[in-house]
């Protein structure tokens, strides 16, 4: 059954590292946004019922309580069998926890990113270790005992000493998920901007580099497992039974419909999304978004071949696709096994390369 994503794109402040369209913004833009949200979601017909909630953006527990409960009242539900809100340190207390549990929430992700004083201070962030050890008893003393912490390789001011700094931090707490995501340098954050201009604003040169960013993803493989913690998809690990429900609907090309600012969606046929920026999606939230067609084989490696246990391809995309997988397969990065193809593990930090191979491959010749 289909999930659904709900985005609250507002923050207390912006990352450095951030490149997601979120931020800070005026209280009315808030207010307009928060009325438009509701009227999007309010206008659907639901034919179905929505298996999994996902509150994204963004710090959607920083949404008003009684938005919030107006929001998931107008959304049918059954026996949902996770709904998800993504939380920064520090913005949870004793009473919005228990109004999410109310409205249903029974996982929360915390965008912790590093438990490093340095390297917190260095983005922008205001939580310290403890402070994250202090939400973790929160959520657990009210019940909420499926937490996901997300950590960042690549920060300025990581060294291997203070991201094993990180998951000594992590083995503490122990909790039942992780997420471990390799800074994007890319122009839509103010640290990526100021890498590809070679400056050196918010900690730009202090920026690990690319041979030490792999070394603290691989060491996190090898420590989480040894936690008990394993990787189910390049950037997810959890303990048995507790991979997301909800995300493994986006590696499985499982339906999923999206609400709220640059919200994607897609109906196991195509995808579409959302605007980008707060007035565009306020004008049109309620404009039906172009639909982009999708290409099944393409999607069934370029995004299934994310999770650890690969994907096991029809008849026809073994033949379609045999050029780049001979490709792959003759340089060890992609193991067959049996009617299976999965990535080595060795090669998640190439995925991309491999992966792009997947689009338009070139038609093999007799
Ligand atoms: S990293 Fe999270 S808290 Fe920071 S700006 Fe981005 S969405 Fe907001």
């Amino acid at each position: 059954m289909a999930g659904v994503y709900i985005s609250y794109p507002f923050c207390n402040q912006k990352c450095s590292f951030c490149n997601f369209a979120s931020g800070v913004s005026s209280a009315d833009a808030m207010a307009r946004y928060e009325l438009t949200l509701l009227s999007q979601i309010k206008a659907k017909a639901w034919p179905w019922l929505p298996e999994t909630l996902y509150f994204g953006g963004g710090t959607p527990s920083l949404m008003p309580l009684p938005f919030l409960r107006e929001m998931t009242a107008s959304i049918p539900a059954e026996n949902r069998a996770e709904v998800t809100m993504e939380a920064a340190p520090g913005t949870l207390t004793a009473q919005n926890v228990r109004a999410f549990r109310e409205c249903g929430v029974n996982r929360v992700s915390l965008g912790v990113q590093s438990f490093a004083s340095a390297e917190l201070r260095q983005t922008g962030r205001r939580h310290t270790a403890e402070s994250v050890a202090d939400d973790v008893a929160l959520l657990r003393e009210n019940g909420i005992s499926n937490i996901n912490l997300d950590l960042i390789a690549g920060l300025p001011e990581q060294t291997l000493a203070s991201w094993q700094h990180s998951l000594d931090w992590i083995e503490r707490l122990a909790p039942p998920h992780v997420s471990v995501y390799i800074f994007e340098v890319d122009e839509d954050s103010r640290l990526g901007k100021e890498l590809l201009l070679g400056g050196v604003r918010y900690g730009a040169a202090r920026v690990p580099e690319n041979d030490l960013v792999a070394d603290l993803y691989q060491n996190a493989v090898e420590r989480l497992a040894s936690m008990g913690i394993e990787r189910y998809e390049i950037s997810n690990f959890a303990r048995p039974g507790c991979a997301s429900i909800h995300n493994l609907k986006y590696w499985r090309l499982e339906p999923y419909l999206g609400f709220g600012l640059d919200a994607h969606s897609f109906d196991g046929q195509g995808r579409w999304s959302t605007a980008d920026s707060l007035d565009e999606y306020c004008e049109n939230a309620l404009v039906t978004p172009a639909f982009t067609p999708t290409d099944a084989g393409e999607e069934h490696f370029f995004v299934g071949l994310r999770l650890s246990g690969g994907i096991e391809p029809t008849p026809e995309e073994w033949s379609r696709f045999a050029a780049p997988i001979s490709k792959w397969v003759a340089a060890g990065f992609l193991l067959r096994e049996s009617s299976r193809l999965r990535l080595a593990p060795h090669a998640v930090l190439l995925s991309n390369e491999i992966f792009a191979d997947f689009l338009n491959p070139e038609p093999v010749h007799a």
